[in-house]
């Protein structure tokens, strides 16, 4: 399998296109500029599934920005599903005290990891700390999380796609969509 063609074959139903994608994160774009008027946020953004998020969204805040990167990794072995322990693989390179932060991630799922992620951000002091995600899946929520900025609340499916992975493959089909369930059978 070498050609994102057979990967899009892969797919059985795309959730969000291209131009969907587009759309939403212009919006977001510019009700975050419209909100952090003024002041020089920090866009925090958690790796490897928030990549061309993050990448969309900063070009479409028209503000003066610092980026930041951040990598964590659920223990447990299962692919699907989220463990709640985490571990930070990579963490900030500057301090954010006093700082207006903004989380960018990928999904929300259970709201694990993204719990154990406020908590530790939280304990470095930001002025201000909002979550601002490409997906929400609130049907699977386990702990409560204060989103902010929501691009897309979607169903309990498994999705793959714009950044997010299936077996670290898939981050690069340029639109969200949900895999046949032969590709799980095929590899569990
Ligand atoms: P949570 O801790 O909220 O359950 O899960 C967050 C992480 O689980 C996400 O950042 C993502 O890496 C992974 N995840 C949750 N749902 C999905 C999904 O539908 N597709 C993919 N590819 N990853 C997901």
């Amino acid at each position: 399998m070498t050609r994102t063609t057979e990967l899009t074959a892969d797919v059985a139903e795309i959730l969000l296109s291209e131009e969907q994608l587009r759309t939403r994160i212009a919006e977001l774009g510019a009700q975050v500029t419209a909100d952090y008027a003024g002041r020089q946020p920090t866009l925090v953004s958690v790796l490897k599934g928030s990549l061309p998020f993050m990448a969309d969204l900063m070009r479409s805040i028209e503000l003066p920005l610092r980026i930041d990167l951040m990598e964590v990794s659920s223990y447990g072995g299962a692919t699907t599903e989220s463990s709640g322990l985490v571990r930070i693989l990579k963490d900030l390179s500057a301090s954010i005290e006093d700082e207006d932060v903004l989380i960018v991630e990928d999904i929300i799922d259970t709201g694990l990891t993204l719990n154990y992620l406020l908590r530790y951000l939280r304990g470095k002091k930001p002025r201000s700390l909002r979550i601002c995600t490409l997906l929400d899946k609130p049907a699977r929520r386990l702990v409560e999380i204060p989103v902010d900025y929501t691009g897309f609340t979607i169903p309990d499916q498994f999705v793959v796609g714009y950044g997010l992975d299936y077996g670290e493959l898939y981050r690069n089909l340029r639109f969200v969509g949900v895999l046949r369930p032969e590709v799980y059978a095929s590899s569990e």
